[in-house]
C-alpha cells in the first residue's frame, strides 16, 4: 500500500476501491478540550458507523483512561500511551509482536531504580506518586488520576535538573533500549513505537487481509505536536485548531495538499473534516468506476 501523496493520483489509474480507516487524537481533537464533549461530532460519527468505517482513537492516555470513551464511540481499536500500546481491532490479525513491545512498564520502573542517585533524585515518575500526587500535578480528578496511573508501557516524569543532565539520562535509557520523549510539562520513558508507527502497522494489517481490489485509505486527525508524525503518515490528515494549544508549524503535507488545517476547533472541526474526507473518497471511488468502465 502507498503512504504518500501519489496515492491519490494513482488510485484513479489502478482502480482500487478506497477502504477508509480513521485514526484520531482525542483531547482537543474529537473531544472538546474544556468539557470533553464529542456532541458536535455526532453527525460524522454516525456516518462512520453507518458505513462500517473503523475509528481508532490514538492518545497519550492509558488504555484504562480511554476504555470508556472508546466504547461510547464504538471504537474498533485503541492506540494508547502515545502508541506504545495498541488494542488491535477485533477483525485484524496483528501478527507476532515486534521487539519494542517487550518493553513494559515494569521494565521501565526497574530501569529507573538502577539509576545512580545523582540522576534518580531529579526524576519523579507517576509510579513515585500516589493518586493524589498525580491529581495535584496534572489537574486530573482523583478518579482519573487513578486511571492515568494504570500504565502498561510508558512512564511520564518530571525532571528537576538541567537539559545536560537530561541528556545523560537519555543516553543511559537508550543503552537500555528505552527512549525519552519530551512533552510540555512531562518527559516520558517509552519503547520505540509512536502513534505514526501504529497507524502504519494497523493499516498494513488491514491491507494484508483486504480484497486485492481495495486500498486502505488512512485518515488522521490531531491538534498537537505529538500528532504531526501521524498526520504525515496518513494518506489524508486534518489539523484541528486548538485555541489553547501549541500552534503547529506548517507541515510538508499541507503544501502537498494531503493535510488540511481546519479553523473550527475540537469536535465541530472534526465533524467537518470527516464529512470532507468522506466526500473526497466518494468522488475518487466514483471516478475509479467511471475509468474502469470507460
Ligand atoms: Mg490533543
Amino acid at each position: 500500500m502507498l503512504h504518500d501523496g501519489r496515492a491519490m493520483a494513482e488510485s484513479t489509474n489502478t482502480y482500487p476501491e478506497l477502504m477508509p480507516v480513521v485514526f484520531s487524537d482525542l483531547d482537543g481533537t474529537l473531544l472538546d478540550h474544556l468539557d470533553y464533549s464529542y456532541e458536535p461530532a455526532l453527525g460524522a460519527l454516525q456516518r462512520l458507523k453507518a458505513r462500517n468505517i473503523p475509528l481508532i482513537p490514538a492518545s497519550s492516555k492509558t488504555r484504562a483512561e480511554m476504555q470508556a470513551v472508546g466504547e461510547e464511540l464504538g471504537a474498533a481499536g485503541l492506540i494508547f500511551e502515545n502508541g506504545a500500546g495498541v488494542q488491535w481491532p477485533g477483525d485484524v490479525d496483528p501478527g507476532p509482536p515486534a521487539a519494542a513491545e517487550h518493553i513494559s512498564y515494569a521494565d521501565i520502573r526497574r530501569f529507573i531504580e538502577t539509576l545512580p542517585t545523582d540522576l534518580r533524585r531529579h526524576l519523579t515518575g507517576f509510579g513515585d506518586m500516589d493518586d493524589a500526587g498525580v491529581a495535584a500535578i496534572t489537574g486530573l480528578s482523583l478518579r482519573d488520576a487513578r486511571l492515568a496511573r494504570q500504565r502498561e508501557f510508558t512512564e511520564p516524569f518530571t525532571w528537576s535538573a538541567s537539559i545536560q543532565e537530561l541528556d545523560r539520562l537519555t543516553a543511559r535509557a537508550g543503552a537500555a533500549g528505552i527512549c525519552v520523549t519530551s512533552g510540555g510539562r512531562f518527559n516520558s520513558f517509552t519503547g520505540a513505537h509512536d502513534k505514526a508507527s501504529r497507524v502504519r502497522e494497523i493499516c498494513n494489517a488491514y491491507a494484508t487481509q483486504a480484497d486485492s481490489a481495495c486500498r486502505v485509505w488512512s485518515i488522521a486527525l490531531g491538534d498537537a505536536p505529538n500528532d504531526c508524525e501521524m498526520l504525515e503518515t496518513a494518506q489524508r490528515g486534518f489539523i484541528i485548531h486548538n485555541p489553547d494549544g501549541t500552534s503547529l508549524p506548517e507541515l510538508p503535507g499541507e503544501r502537498e495538499g494531503r493535510i488540511t488545517r481546519v479553523p473550527t476547533p475540537g469536535p465541530a472541526g472534526w465533524n467537518r473534516s470527516i464529512m470532507l474526507a468522506l466526500q473526497e473518497i466518494d468522488t475518487m471511488n466514483k471516478n475509479r468506476k467511471r475509468s474502469a468502465n470507460g
